[in-house]
């Protein structure tokens, strides 16, 4: 394998090239891998079935609004959990090149 930019042969996978670095290199905070965003849909799912236990119990208006607030969070920190899957995909099939050094 080949750099595509500069023709180098002398390339490496990125997560190998990271954890090769020194500790107090600069160059690991550059090249890090992408910071995890933890799944929280348990605090979406007690959103909802709180909601919908306080709409049963009479406080239908408020009890809709806790649910809908916990469905809207699901969706998001699911949406942010994807994107964190695909980022660390990305990084995990990155390659560097030692000569220019470009990311590819
Ligand atoms: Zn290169």
């Amino acid at each position: 394998m080949q750099c595509p930019i500069c023709s180098s042969p002398n390339v490496e996978s990125l997560s190998h090239y990271w954890q090769s670095l020194p500790a107090e290199s600069p160059l690991r905070g550059k090249y890090a891998p992408p910071d995890e965003v933890p799944s929280q849909a348990w605090i979406a799912l007690i959103a909802v079935v709180g909601g919908i236990a306080v709409a049963v119990s009479g406080a239908i208006l408020f009890g809709l609004l806790v649910a809908v607030g916990g469905l809207l969070f699901g969706a998001f920190n699911h949406a942010m959990v994807e994107r964190y899957r695909g980022a660390l995909a990305d990084w995990t099939a990155a390659r560097i090149c030692l000569a220019c050094p470009g990311l590819f």
